[in-house]
């Protein structure tokens, strides 16, 4: 069971005039601007559409069950890629990784998967291609690498933490890889009770994680032979992944 009728004309309501002080340093306010069903091939959920004081991405929540006043929900914070999301790109598993997470909260008595609209990390999809690119020329991959690893952490997290305040959650399970980030939510004041490991069934696209020759001087290249650059915040974990496999990938995220 969803959020009842009442329940969403009651958040629009209490949304519609909502002025704060704003998280973080950058002052980031949201507020929720539309509710809506949204019925999906990973199970029954509801979108909420939120706008904000910084910019003009319009970040989303998917909610499955009901969150309003609730304790220790399961929460994914997944960040926009439109290759690999929308295209099915086999540059980066971020499909996988919100397939797999939906698909979690989907089957649970209720969760949270906020969607923010920030493509390649933050740096934006033409930055993203670029880094594309420079790998093909073969360029360093550090290089690549920080094109693509920049990214302004601090908003994303201030903006996340007001989402799931606009929504009333009391605490969360976030759902992650990097424990790290569970400090991320809590400076901005978010109650994070525990973590659920997000770990990946394998399938023909992510088996080259579970292959240990996968990973080559100390990078992991993907089963096109080419270096893999971290996309979302968290590591990849497929199910059965090799300690040497996940070790290399941790050093990426830190
Ligand atoms: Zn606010
Ligand atoms: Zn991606």
């Amino acid at each position: 069971m969803g959020l009842t009728r009442s329940q969403i004309e009651t958040l629009l309501e209490e949304n519609r005039d909502h002025h704060c002080e704003g998280l973080g340093p950058h002052k980031v306010c949201v507020r929720i601007e539309a509710i809506a069903e949204l019925p999906s091939r990973f199970g029954q959920f509801q979108i909420a559409a939120f706008y904000n004081n910084r910019d003009n991405k319009e970040h989303v929540a998917i909610i499955h069950g009901d969150v309003l006043e609730a304790e220790d929900v399961p929460v994914r914070v997944h960040s926009e890629c439109l290759t690999g999301d929308v295209i099915g790109s086999l540059c980066c598993d971020c499909r996988d990784q919100l397939e797999n997470a939906l698909r979690m909260i989907g089957q649970t008595e209720r969760g949270i998967l906020l969607y923010m609209r920030q493509e390649g990390r933050g740096i934006g999809l033409i930055n993203k291609i670029r880094a594309y690119a420079l790998q093909e020329q073969g360029l360093d991959t550090v290089e690549a690498n920080l094109a693509l690893g920049f990214r302004d952490d601090e908003r994303e997290y201030s903006v996340a933490a007001h989402m799931l305040m606009s929504l009333h959650v009391r605490s969360i399970r976030l759902i992650t890889n990097n424990p790290n980030k569970i400090n991320d939510l809590t400076q901005h004041g978010i109650r994070v009770t525990g973590r659920i490991p997000h770990v990946m069934p394998p399938n023909e696209y992510n088996r080259f994680y579970l292959e240990t020759k996968a990973v080559k001087s100390g990078h992991l290249i993907d089963t096109f032979g080419k270096i893999r650059l971290p996309e979302q915040a968290d590591p990849p974990q497929v199910e059965g992944m090799d300690e040497e496999v996940l070790a290399v990938i941790r050093k990426y995220y830190k």
